[in-house]
């Protein structure tokens, strides 16, 4: 990580300051490196660090950042997991120091719309114009969207809080937000080109928005998120349609060096596109036939038949997917194929049956 420049500081009052400093590190023990001794704590994620020191009636708070996105991330980050710790409690937490609240938070950018077209049937490659793009090259692959109500010509976007969370707008401003792949980037240009999915079902405020816009229509875009894929030499990639810009950004950047299975499922082979790579590529694409999105088990038994390399090489697996696709995929790679977490990243993109917001917020709950 290039050196850090940004930081910022808060002493917090809580009633039982160890005891909110071990949960701390007990939750971020599962996303970074985390280090605890005597009454301090440290947390490194990929975008910064934290030291939280516990005494008699507080906590105090020191973020770093190696730059206003990373900053702001690990304000959000260590806020919103102390205000979920909380149990009832409603800890006040101001942050000193760089970046200041109050204007729109360092990783917003407001996006219009500049064009669309089909580059197959069911999936529509929107690009977005917009400034200051340069961050979101790096660091992740994915935003939120941030989808304004029709009826709105100027809308309200959000605001960094007090507590370095973002506040959002409400009632007739209230935004919707979707997640997407920065399929391609061109920062000097100022353009992101989105590919959505155009699918099925009642309200789909993301698959109708790419449909419908109009050129100069605003959105809101935050991000980057998502991390990068770390280095292997021999990588399992594995998703449906909604993960295919995603894996084609990935083999994308791959090295001649290293070896990727690819296994994408679409509806048919007028769903299929050409996915440039310097790595050497085994790709299969399995078709649906017409069955709906989400409803077969092609994919996850596609996977299980990958023969995994011989021991000694570097393996990372990595899969986007529907919900019951994800716990399967998942659980064969921790229990079957025994990869360490750092070895793969199982996500899922979307659930039948449940809209982009309720979806995630279902598959937090779920343990293994
Ligand atoms: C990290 C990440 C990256 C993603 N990248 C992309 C991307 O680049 N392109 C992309 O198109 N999607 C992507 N997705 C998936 C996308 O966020 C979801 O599909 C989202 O639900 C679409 O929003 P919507 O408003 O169209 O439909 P929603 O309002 O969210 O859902 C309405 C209904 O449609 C169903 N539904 C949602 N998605 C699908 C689908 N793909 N097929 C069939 N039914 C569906 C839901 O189950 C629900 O019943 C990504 C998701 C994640 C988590």
């Amino acid at each position: 990580m290039p050196e850090i420049r940004l930081s910022a500081t808060a002493r917090v009052i809580v009633s039982t300051p160890d005891h909110f400093l071990k949960r701390l590190t007990d939750y971020f023990s599962e996303h970074g490196d985390v280090s605890l001794a005597a009454r301090k704590g440290r947390i490194a994620l990929p975008f910064g660090t934290a030291t939280i020191e516990a005494d008699d009636d507080s906590l105090s708070l020191r973020t770093e950042g190696e730059d206003e996105t990373g900053l702001a991330y690990m304000k959000y980050a260590i806020a919103n997991q102390m205000l979920e710790l909380a149990n009832g409690e409603k800890p006040r937490i101001v942050w000193a120091g760089d970046c200041a609240a109050g204007g729109q938070p360092p990783f917003f950018r407001e996006m219009r719309f500049a064009s669309a077209r089909n580059i197959s049937p069911q999936m529509r490659r929107v690009t977005l114009q917009g400034e200051r793009l340069a961050r979101f090259a790096r660091g992740g692959l994915h935003v939120h969207l941030l989808f304004p109500p029709k009826s709105t010509d100027r809308p309200q976007w959000p605001v960094t809080g007090e507590d370095g969370r973002p506040v959002w707008p409400e009632g007739a401003h209230k935004l919707v937000s979707r997640i997407y792949t920065i399929r391609n980037i061109d920062a000097d240009a100022g353009k992101v080109d989105i590919d959505i999915v155009l699918h099925e079902g009642n309200a789909t405020p993301g698959s109708d928005w790419a449909l419908n816009a109009r050129q100069g229509d605003l959105v809101g875009m935050t991000g980057p998120g998502g991390g990068d894929v770390p280095e292997a030499d021999w990588y399992l990639l594995a998703g449906d349609e909604t993960a295919l810009p995603a894996i084609g950004r990935i083999l994308a950047r791959l090295p001649s060096r290293a070896t990727a299975v690819v296994r994408i499922e679409v509806d048919n082979p007028l769903e299929e596109q050409l996915l440039p790579s310097g790595a050497n590529v085994d790709l299969v694409w399995l078709h649906r036939n017409g069955r709906k999105a989400g409803t077969t088990t092609l994919l996850q038994d596609a996977v299980k038949a990958v023969p995994f390399p011989t021991a000694g090489k570097r393996v990372f697996a990595w899969a986007g997917c529907e919900f019951a696709a994800f716990k399967a995929i998942r659980s064969y790679l921790r229990h079957e194929r025994k990869l360490e977490r750092e070895r793969h990243l199982v996500v899922a993109y979307w659930r039948r049956g449940f809209d982009g917001d309720n979806a995630r917020k279902q598959q937090e709950k779920t343990a293994e």
